[in-house]
């Protein structure tokens, strides 16, 4: 009896295709796959086998199974849960999971080493090559650098016989971690919360918990010993830390090579192909038994994954706005349900969702109190900036120009911080008022002064600054409106001339490597004036830094969205706890048209209960999240005509359930993106509700036309 397999395919497709098992293939769900599509074969796995009777249409054969190990069991179920979700196909979370697979693996080595035949002349040179060579195989330039000899020498020793040259497949394998390594010295404070996360790895099965903490309180020498636990538990035990931005990673590899001799994975987007193969593989084989990655490693085909630490859990990074969406942290807590995982989220300012969880006892809740060492929190002062305004034109008002002063004199460093990047947000005409925006996009262009051009955040659109505008014609009449990191940046460079500044943004940081580097020089000291967006207001130690200004801290309260007081508050507790660590006291100033607003009274008080009294209050009164969900759907079209007449249907095919109530269409506040008109509507839903089946059914019954397109977005962090 021949049997059919239902193969996922990396695709956006609604369901797996299903396909004939050829004689005496064998296969098991799991396995990976080449399977024929059209003219092309494609990589899928095996989700279901069945019998073959009763299937009316001839089938295609499987082509072959793959040679890598089959997919986990616990890998797929999580996909497919993650597809269900996220009201989207199966396919989508699979193309991340398979992700790793399809990078090219690394090229084999040429390396060189002795035969053990003594050369027909020595000479010292000669001496000196093959006593490197005897520590092991190495590439021929490597080998002659190694012992401080020219090329020739080594090329000399091969042709006498005295060394051969072979190919050798590089290591693939991960060095096993050691978890009875000794850790860190920990405080009382943290003691007691590492004690109490081990004992709940040490239970086993599904646990979560949340790891909160002030800035600074030394969290993650807290999780390290939570993942030793789980190391040293079960031999084949993986560990997972999820990080939201890729500049943190190489601060946390290094600690945790520190912790267990042994370097982990590293899974981002700035890691080369060959490297992601070899995690991905070792993964799946199961010897990388700590991963280090950003969002998509949750994605990873992990044997016996024992431990989820989602970092800065309230980060908004962990959101995937774009291709398949989803919530790196939500997705984290399913995963570690489906591999009976411990997951540990952290943060000095949790999510409300988090926290809301730990106050009714769904997580564990682990606070850390104490600054580790003998740091004490900064002092936070309001900057009135209606009553001490900046000088015209400038953006650094008296007060903090004088605190500056002062801490530069004492030789120590100053953080200026804008959510900003660029030289300047909006470019204007002074002659006809035109603004200055991308062709096809309804968002303004921003100034860059390093790159001379005018460029669109969201589509990557740019294009040079032109010398006349325009709409009028005139000449030398753009002005550059607002700040932005440059803008500062050029600010503070004529404040103080002798200062070092730096500017720490996207723009200004290309890579990891990049970012670590002005990290270090910021740790050492050789910085004086760091102007930063929030890619530096996270987890780093700056042991000098005892001033941070921020320039601007009502800009997170203009968004408008569920999340805005939210996220103001995070971000500002998370750049003004930067100041004053170890030793030194510290300050934060905030520049504020809006001193009454209750986040910056939160915030001057260091009082976070009394913010989230106040916002989990409200949400609870409007039935918002964590109190009810929220979900939205994104409907875009190039013709308006059309995405109506969808908007339209879509509205009328709305399921009527009870606790569910649905808003819209209205126009996206970004109207016009790349030339597609977008409109959105908002569902709101009780907590008890499967918002995620009503959304599924909804969708189901209107079939989008022509060039619609329709997103679904499960708890949506982004309202324009
Ligand atoms: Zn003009």
């Amino acid at each position: 009896m021949s049997r059919i397999a239902s193969v996922l395919l990396p695709l956006p497709l609604p369901e797996a295709f299903d396909y004939a098992e050829p004689e005496g293939m064998a296969l098991n769900v799991g396995d990976q796959v080449a399977a024929p599509l059209g003219p092309n074969l494609m990589r899928g796995v095996v989700s279901a086998l069945r019998d073959g009777a009763g299937h009316n249409r001839p089938l295609k054969a499987v082509q072959a199974r793959l040679e890598e190990p089959p997919l986990p069991a616990s890998t797929l179920e999580f996909v497919q849960w993650a597809a269900k979700y996220a009201v989207d196909a199966p396919g989508q979370p699979l193309a991340i999971a398979l992700r790793g697979a399809r990078a090219p693996k690394a090229k084999p080595l040429r390396v060189v080493e002795a035969t053990g035949l003594r050369p027909a002349r020595a000479t010292p040179a000669r001496t000196k090559v093959l006593e490197a060579a005897a520590a092991g195989p190495l590439g021929g330039a490597e080998l002659a650098r190694a012992a401080g000899v020219s090329a020739g020498v080594v090329k000399g020793l091969i042709e006498d016989g005295a060394l051969t040259v072979r190919t050798m497949e590089p290591e693939a394998r991960f060095e096993a971690p050691d978890p009875d390594r000794k850790g860190a010295a920990l405080n009382a404070s943290q003691a007691a919360a590492a004690a109490a996360l081990k004992g709940i790895v040490a239970q086993g099965g599904f646990q979560a918990a949340l790891l909160d903490g002030v800035t600074g309180s030394g969290k993650t020498e807290v999780y390290l010993e939570a993942a030793a636990a789980a190391l040293a538990r079960d031999p084949q035990a993986q560990v997972l830390i999820l990080l939201p931005e890729i500049a943190l990673t190489q601060a946390i590899i290094a600690r945790v090579a520190a912790r267990f001799g042994a370097q982990p994975g590293e899974w981002h987007s700035d890691v080369a192909p060959p490297a992601r193969r070899r995690v991905w593989e070792a993964v799946l084989a199961g010897s990388c038994r700590i991963v280090v990655g950003a969002r998509s490693a949750l994605f990873l085909p992990f044997r016996k994954l024992a431990l989820i630490v989602v970092d800065e859990e309230h980060d908004a990074s962990f959101k995937q706005e774009e291709g398949f969406i989803y919530h790196a942290r939500d997705l984290a807590v399913a995963r570690a349900k489906i591999e009976d995982a411990t997951v540990v989220l952290a943060s000095a300012t949790p999510s409300l969702e988090s926290l809301r969880n730990a106050e009714t006892g769904r997580y564990h809740w682990l606070k850390l109190s104490a600054r580790h060492g003998a740091a004490r929190l900064p002092d936070i002062a309001l900057v009135d900036l209606r009553e001490t305004p900046p000088e015209s034109g400038r953006w650094l008002s008296p007060p903090l120009v004088a605190a500056m002063g002062e801490t530069l004199a004492r030789g120590e460093q100053v953080l200026l911080f804008l959510n900003r990047r660029g030289y300047a947000p909006l470019v204007l005409c002074k002659a006809c008022g035109e603004r200055m925006t991308a062709p096809d996009t309804d968002s303004w262009l921003v100034e860059h002064r390093y790159s001379g051009r005018l460029v669109c955040h969201l589509t990557g659109f740019s294009m040079p600054k032109p010398a006349a505008c325009p709409h009028c014609g005139a000449h030398d009449s753009l002005v550059s409106i607002g700040p932005g990191v440059e803008r500062v940046e050029e600010e503070a460079k004529s404040l103080f001339p002798e200062a070092r500044v730096a500017v720490f943004s996207s723009d200004t940081i290309f890579d990891a490597r990049e970012a670590r580097r002005l990290i270090e020089a910021m740790a050492a000291g050789e910085i004086d004036i760091l102007v930063a967006t929030q890619a530096a207001a996270k987890g780093h130690n700056f042991p000098k830094l005892t001033l941070v200004g921020v320039v601007d801290a009502d800009l997170g309260l203009r968004g408008g969205d569920l999340r805005a007081a939210e996220r103001t508050y995070q971000l500002l507790a998370q750049a003004t706890g930067r100041a004053g660590r170890k030793d030194h006291a510290g300050r934060a100033l905030l520049q504020t048209y809006a001193p009454d607003h209750a986040v910056m009274q939160a915030l001057k008080a260091q009082d976070r209960e009394a913010f989230v009294t106040a916002e989990m209050a409200e949400r609870e009164l409007a039935g918002l999240p964590p109190f009810g969900r929220l979900a939205a759907v994104i409907a875009t079209d190039v013709d308006a005509t059309r995405l109506d007449d969808f908007c339209r249907a879509m509205a009328e095919a709305a399921p009527n359930t009870p606790g569910v109530e649905v808003y819209g269409p209205a126009d996206a506040p970004l109207g016009l993106v790349r030339g597609r008109r977008r409109k959105r509507f908002l569902v709101r839903a009780d907590r008890g509700v499967d918002l995620s089946a009503y959304m599924a059914a909804w969708r189901a019954r209107v079939r989008p036309k022509g060039a619609t397109r329709v997103a679904i977005d499960i708890d949506p962090y982004s309202f324009l």
